[in-house]
């Protein structure tokens, strides 16, 4: 195979640089990287904090010939929220609640309010949100454009399934209303749309109704992918939320081995306490682990772990310890059950100096268990097993750039080092054929090394060609770009 530039990330200004009047103000520079910190660069960072110094911004960036990315809390794992060379606006300061209704459950906020934010200001009402993402500090801007889904995804859906609406400021500095009734090809197009039709700045959603704090949980271990497979198939129709963990390092007949975890909420009357379970400080993690190591130090102890010899050692010893504890039950917060990754802040760190990339192949339920069965078996042929593997269920949804199928998605975590990175990129071509031939997806939160074929490949021309027509509407001017988009459909 021939070397292949890794993340391509140096392609420059290509709004219009003919057009270029004025300079930007240096002082606006800094250095932002994707989450996974494979990839960064020098971009014109802005932080507006109302719709009108936004669209500022936009005006700025037409004088300047400049482009603009989008960014939200920058928990994308690749390039969709960086802008090498260009403007990136940063959202988070437009993070008000506009409006909540706690008989009803809508609520409309800006969007840089968090999931973080979101949870704690409904939940003492007996409201959650209706998806949760593995860490809780992406904004809603940022999961509408990436039409993030959480452990219930088979159940409920993706987070567009439940926008009721939002309003979307043009490049032109209108803003438009969108529903399923009114501008209903953008609404369709602009969730999923990576930011690349319009900015979000507010957004009217539909939260889930709870009656306790707490969720009824369920772990076990499944001997191999076929019972992992089994549980999933076994359990769906009566779980509301299941994820399960792969140890990816055990081979042989224990391939695809690992823990299952599913949830059910519980039912009005259940909990004796809602009006303390529901509270906001008993569903925080505390700041020590085990009661007392320091959660903001666990990043330090995981980096020597965090190569092959560790991570077989730690995956195994987890399979073991709850294989002997066999099936349990006990009741959990949903802040602790949802957000596990929060609880070893800054656990990305134990990856430096190269980072890590995350490789998400969503595969239809007829050939995902020969796919991934094959994923991860080439992954340990190539030695480049991958650390953190979460298995889910999908359900179909009906947006333009959608990456759901009726189906499995596996979650892969990639050391990246000097030395793996070309070997890294390689094995991702190779898995991109595997995910292909299955009728497989991807999906753009959490790529760093799709090419324009595969995209092709996965999406189909004719949903490029409508994407592209909307763009051309919505941003005539091509001002709305990122790494991602250069990379993927430049
Ligand atoms: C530890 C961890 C766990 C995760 N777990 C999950 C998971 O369980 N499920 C899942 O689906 N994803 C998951 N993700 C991925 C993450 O949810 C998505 O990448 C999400 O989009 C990040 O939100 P953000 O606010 O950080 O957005 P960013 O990463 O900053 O931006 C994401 C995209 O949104 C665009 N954007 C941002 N704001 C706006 C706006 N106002 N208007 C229009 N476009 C905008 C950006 O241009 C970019 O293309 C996880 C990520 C991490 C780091």
């Amino acid at each position: 195979m021939t070397d292949v530039n890794y993340i391509p990330s140096k392609q420059g200004a290509r709004h219009n640089p003919a057009r270029t009047m004025i300079e930007l103000p240096a002082e606006h520079l800094e250095r932002l990287s994707s989450w996974g910190g494979v990839a960064s660069g020098m971009s014109y960072v802005f932080r507006p904090s109302t719709p009108d110094s936004l669209h500022e911004v936009l005006l700025l960036a037409r004088r300047s010939g400049r482009t603009v990315g989008l960014r939200g809390g920058g928990n994308s794992y690749g390039d969709a929220a960086t802008n090498n060379e260009n403007i990136v606006v940063d959202l988070r300061r437009m993070k008000r609640i506009l409006d909540w209704n706690p008989a009803t459950g809508r609520i409309r906020v800006e969007p840089g309010v968090t999931l973080s934010d979101l949870w704690q200001y409904i939940i003492e009402d007996g409201w959650w949100p209706p998806v949760a993402t593995g860490t809780s500090y992406t904004t809603m801007g940022g999961s509408a454009a990436m039409n993030v889904h959480g452990k219930n995804a088979f159940k409920a859906g993706p987070i567009g399934d439940h926008i009721i609406e939002f309003d979307l400021m043009l490049t032109s500095g209108e803003t438009i209303t969108c529903s399923r009734e009114e501008n209903s090809d953008v609404f369709h197009a602009a969730i999923g749309g990576f930011g690349m039709l319009g900015i979000f700045t507010s957004i009217t959603m539909q939260m889930k109704r709870i009656y306790s704090g707490l969720l009824e949980v369920e772990t076990c271990t499944r001997a191999d992918l076929s019972e992992m497979f089994g549980y999933f198939n076994q359990h769906a129709s009566e779980s509301d939320y299941i994820v399960g963990w792969i140890d990816s390092l055990a081979g042989g007949k224990s391939i695809g081995r690992g823990d299952v975890h599913r949830a059910n909420y519980l039912a009005p009357g259940m909990d004796p306490h809602p009006a303390q379970t529901l509270r906001t400080e008993n569903q925080h993690l505390g700041p020590n682990l085990f009661g007392v190591l320091p959660r903001s130090v666990m990043w330090l102890l995981m980096r020597p772990m965090v190569r092959n010899a560790g991570m077989k050692v730690v995956n195994k010893g987890k399979y073991l310890a709850g294989s002997f504890s066999g099936v349990k039950k006990y009741q959990q917060p949903h802040v602790q059950f949802h957000f596990l990754l929060d609880y070893i802040p800054d656990w990305k760190k134990a990856y430096e100096p190269g980072g890590l990339i995350q490789y998400q192949p969503f595969i239809p339920k007829e050939t995902a268990y020969d796919a991934f069965s094959e994923i991860l078996s080439l992954c340990r042929r190539r030695g480049l097993p991958n650390y953190l593997t979460v298995l889910k269920r999908h359900r179909p949804d009906d947006f333009l750039m959608s990456y759901a199928v009726d189906g499995f998605s596996m979650a892969m975590d990639f050391r990246v080092t000097d030395e793996n990175r070309q070997r890294v990129v390689w094995l991702a071509r190779e898995l991109d054929d595997i995910v292909i031939g299955a009728g497989g997806r991807f999906y753009f939160a959490k790529d760093s090394t799709l090419r324009p074929e595969t995209a092709e490949a996965f999406l189909g021309e004719e949903r490029i060609t409508r994407f592209r027509e909307l763009k051309r509407r919505c941003d005539p001017d091509g001002i709305l770009e990122t790494d991602l988009w250069r990379r993927v459909f430049g």
